[in-house]
């Protein structure tokens, strides 16, 4: 297709801000469309944490200090760009000292959401909106990520289409986790600086007396996916997994489609990965028993091995949000169990502090057996991947999942519940074309069950060994996905209505 001018708007791009799989997709397909020929150009926030003289962020001098309104006020905002202003990729920061100069990027240091939420996703809309006209690029695709960055698609549809402006071009709303659908009080609208109409039926934002912008980005965006084809079908079926919007979703059929995401496997190699202690690939696992043996003595995880020194039962990885959807609760009534039987459990993750604390004492019991790491740690994470024999993402839900992907590039076959994008992307033991293992209902026994099988097949090593390389010869490609972005671009320029005026 000809090329085309995609302005991406989105709370999270790795690796400058990164809170979970968000901030991996919006660069990777960045990254894929440039690569294809289009003009990406990023609009995120300034967020206070990000280290600018490391990242290369600087003020960009040919665009004036300007105010925008947000929450009522004007607003002092700056544009920064990262590296060079050039080229077919380039990443813009907001600066805004009221909004985004603090630590963290959804929540404050006390876990909970920051009180201004609405009044920053209002000013990140409008200074992302007002960037294609301040230089001069007329955007033919607004893509919007997630709730947080639907105000732009609102703006768009809202100020410019609803008054004849030649604004900027179609708008695509990318849904990658269901869940988060920022969830307002009514007067929040104002904050938006949308009329109080829209807050009530039958406004675009009205949702149960309060308004929603998932719902209303929903409605708004001339074309919508999410992330995978399973969670697309899920998301439509009824009320649990569209989390209260499945007939919100479902009345816009005809535009909702589901996109695989990628893998970017040049950050994601065990043959040239920079932060693992040893690199292998399929047809040589050697250097992948160095780094299981480098994990295990860094989490002073003790090993239990047959006569010929192979582990009894395998080290376990888990890299994730410790949130309810990740399944966090199906594992804890069976670790202890698995881990008296010879498992050994590496767990990296921060999040619900109910969990965050079930998973320290149960390290805490089970010292030299279970090894819990609560942080964020890029590195660490490289090394579970590669150290862990398996990769245990037991999620409630799951819209993609990257982590599984991971898993099975670096030869841990991954042990996944079967749902959304899991399902898309793991095939369960014992299909001969099985690269892991899969379960059904969201029990601890289900997972119990699961892991008894990777028990008995970890036993046949041959057996092993054919599963692993299954995995790590997959490939989720970027570029595959991508074109069926081209696709969604295609169509959302040729319709171009959204789902009602
Ligand atoms: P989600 O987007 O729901 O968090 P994904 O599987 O799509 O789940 O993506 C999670 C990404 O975040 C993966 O790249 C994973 O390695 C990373 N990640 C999650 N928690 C941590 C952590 N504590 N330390 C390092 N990386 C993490």
């Amino acid at each position: 297709m000809a090329p085309l001018n995609v302005l991406m708007v989105c709370a999270e791009y790795a690796p400058l801000a990164k809170v979970g799989g968000l901030g991996d997709v919006t660069a990777a397909l960045s990254a894929a469309l440039a690569a294809r020929g289009h003009q990406v150009r990023v609009v995120m926030p300034l967020y206070g944490q990000l280290d600018r003289e490391a990242l290369d962020i600087r003020p960009l001098k040919k665009l004036p200090g300007l105010a925008l309104r947000a929450g009522g006020r004007m607003r002092d905002v700056r544009y920064h760009v990262r590296g060079r202003a050039a080229g077919r990729l380039q990443v813009f920061c907001v600066e805004c000292a009221d909004l985004f100069d603090r630590p963290g990027i959804y929540n404050g240091p006390d876990g909970e959401p920051f009180p201004d939420a609405v009044e920053r996703m209002a000013l990140h809309g409008r200074a992302a909106l007002l960037l294609p006209r301040l230089l001069d690029w007329p955007a033919d695709i607004v893509h919007v990520h997630d709730a947080q960055t639907v105000p732009a698609a609102l703006y768009r549809r809202l100020w410019y289409a609803g008054r004849g402006l030649p604004g900027p071009g179609a708008t695509v709303l990318t849904i990658h986790n269901l869940a988060h659908q920022e969830i307002h009080p009514a007067a929040a609208a104002e904050a938006l600086g949308l009329p109080a109409g829209q807050a009530v039926y039958p406004g675009l934002l009205e949702f149960h007396g309060r308004i929603n912008l998932m719902k209303a980005g929903i409605l708004a965006a001339d074309r919508l996916n999410t992330v995978s084809p399973g969670y697309a079908r899920e998301t439509v079926s009824g009320p649990e997994a569209g989390c209260g919007l499945h007939e919100v979703l479902a009345g816009r059929r005809e535009a909702y489609t589901g996109i695989l995401n990628g893998a970017d496997y040049r950050t994601w190699d065990p043959g040239r990965d920079p932060l693992l202690p040893a690199v292998y690939d399929s047809g040589d696992l050697g250097g992948k028993v160095r780094c299981r043996d480098a994990l295990l003595a860094e989490l002073g995880l003790e090993a239990e091995t047959d006569r010929h020194g192979r582990l009894r039962r395998p080290l376990c990885g888990f890299v994730g949000r410790l949130v309810t959807q990740k399944g966090v609760d199906l594992m804890l009534p069976i670790l202890a169990r698995l881990a008296g039987d010879g498992f050994r459990f590496a767990i990296l993750g921060t999040g619900e502090k109910r969990l965050e604390d079930a998973v320290r004492r149960l390290a805490a019991d089970q010292r030299g057996r279970i090894a819990f790491c609560d942080r964020y740690d890029e590195a660490l994470a490289h090394r579970i991947y590669a150290g862990c024999d398996v990769f245990l993402m037991p999620s409630l839900f799951e819209p993609c999942g990257l982590s599984q992907m991971y898993a099975l590039r670096y030869g841990s076959p991954p042990v996944v519940r079967r749902t959304g994008g899991l399902a898309d992307t793991v095939v369960g033991h014992p299909d001969p074309d099985a690269t892991g293992f899969v379960f059904g209902e969201p029990r601890s026994e289900d997972l119990l069950a699961c892991l008894r099988a990777v028990e008995k097949t970890w036993a046949d090593r041959d057996a092993w060994v054919r599963l692993q390389e299954r995995g790590m010869a997959l490939r989720f490609d970027w570029n595959a996905s991508a074109t069926a972005y081209e696709d969604l671009y295609a169509a959302a320029l040729a319709g171009r209505e959204g789902g009602r005026p």
